[in-house]
C-alpha cells in the first residue's frame, strides 16, 4: 500500500457540508461559462451541504437528534456512522420542534423545492426549468448563510471551515442573482429603520445607524464591528472613496474627528451632513464648525461666542 493510500482521510461535519456547497458553486462558475449539464450538480451539491448544515445545527442540540428512528439512536452507531439518518423535511419540522428554532418560511419553502429537484435527479431524470432552478439554488443560500450566522457560535467554526465559508460568502456577495434575492429579503427589515447608508464593507445601502441598536450593522453582508473608529475609517477609505495616502499627500485632514455628542473619534464628514458611528446621531453640516483653535469639531455655538472646542477652552482657562 503507497503512503497516501494508508492515511486517513478525516473530514468533519461542518466542513463536510461547506465543501458540498463550496463544490456546487464553483459548478455554478463553470456553468456560467460554457456547461449547462454542471446543473445537476450544483443541485445535488447545494443539496447536500443544506443538509448536513441542518443536522449540524441538530447534533448541536443533541446528537441521536439526526436518527430516523429516536428508539434507535445508540451512542455506538452514532459514532460509525451507522445508522438511518433524517431527510431535510424531517431536520425541519425537529428544529422547529425540538430545538424551538423559528425557520423563515420562505428559506424552508425553496429548501422543499430543491430536495424535490434532487430526488428526481437522484433517482429517475431531471427536467428543470433553469431560471426557477436558478432562483430555488439562490434562494436556498441565501437563507442557509442567515441561518449559519444565527445558529452557530463563530467560535465554533474551525479556521479551515471559515476559509471555506469565506469563500462562499464573496463569491455570493459579488453574484448579481444573489444581491437582487437577499435585497428583497431584507427590505421589510430595512423599512422598518431611519437611517441607511452605504455600508463600508460591500458598498450596498444597507448599513444600518439606528440609535436603538448597540451597533451598526449591515443588513446585506452583516458587517458590524465594536471598534467604532475602524468602521468611520472604513468609511471613509471604501464608501467616501478617500485614502489615508492621499490625504497625507494633499496635506488634507482626515475626516474623521471626535463625535460633538458623545466625543469618540467616530465622527464622519460625509458631504451634507456629519454622522457619528459611535452614537448614531447625524447633524447638518450648518451645526457643525471648526474649533478655532485646534480644528476639531464643535456644535456651533448660539450669538457672538467663539468656536471653541471644550480642551482648548479648558487649557485657555488654565493658562489665564
Ligand atoms: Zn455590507
Ligand atoms: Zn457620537
Ligand atoms: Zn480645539
Amino acid at each position: 500500500m503507497s503512503d497516501k493510500a494508508s492515511k486517513q482521510l478525516y473530514i468533519p461535519l461542518m466542513q463536510n457540508a461547506l465543501d458540498f456547497i463550496d463544490k456546487g458553486l464553483s459548478e455554478f462558475k463553470e456553468y456560467e461559462k460554457n456547461d449547462i449539464k454542471l446543473l445537476k450538480y450544483v443541485t445535488l451539491h447545494v443539496h447536500a451541504g443544506i443538509e448536513l448544515i441542518l443536522k449540524a445545527r441538530l447534533i448541536n442540540e443533541h446528537w441521536s437528534f439526526v436518527f430516523k428512528d429516536l428508539d434507535k439512536a445508540s451512542q455506538e452507531s452514532y459514532q460509525n456512522g451507522d445508522f438511518i439518518s433524517i431527510d431535510m423535511v424531517v431536520a425541519f419540522k425537529r428544529l422547529k420542534n425540538l430545538c424551538d428554532i423559528e425557520i423563515d418560511a420562505a428559506f424552508e419553502q425553496a429548501c422543499n423545492d430543491l430536495r424535490k429537484k434532487r430526488n428526481k435527479i437522484d433517482h429517475f431524470e431531471m427536467n428543470e426549468s433553469i431560471e426557477t432552478l436558478i432562483g430555488c439554488v439562490v434562494k436556498v443560500l441565501v437563507g442557509i448563510i442567515d441561518f449559519l450566522r444565527t445558529e452557530f457560535d463563530e467560535k465554533s467554526i474551525s479556521a479551515e471551515e471559515n476559509k471555506i465559508l469565506d469563500r462562499i460568502k464573496s463569491y455570493l456577495l459579488e453574484n448579481q442573482k444573489y444581491i437582487l434575492v437577499k435585497l428583497t429579503a431584507i427590505a421589510p427589515k430595512l423599512s422598518t429603520v431611519e437611517n441607511v447608508i452605504k455600508c463600508p464593507q460591500c458598498g450596498q445601502k444597507t448599513f444600518v445607524l439606528d440609535e436603538g441598536e448597540e451597533l451598526c450593522e449591515c443588513y446585506f453582508c452583516n458587517y458590524k464591528s465594536t471598534d467604532y473608529r475602524k468602521v468611520a475609517d472604513a468609511y471613509v477609505e471604501n464608501v467616501l472613496n478617500i485614502s489615508a495616502y492621499s490625504c497625507a499627500k494633499d496635506g488634507e485632514p482626515w475626516p474623521v474627528t471626535s463625535c460633538i455628542e458623545c466625543g469618540l473619534d467616530s465622527f464622519v464628514d460625509v458631504p451634507g451632513n456629519y454622522i457619528c458611528f459611535n452614537c448614531k446621531k447625524k447633524f447638518e453640516d450648518e451645526d457643525v464648525v471648526k474649533c478655532e483653535v485646534c480644528g476639531n469639531t464643535v456644535c456651533k455655538s448660539s450669538g457672538d461666542e467663539s468656536n471653541i472646542c471644550y480642551d482648548c477652552y479648558n487649557a485657555i482657562e488654565y493658562k489665564a
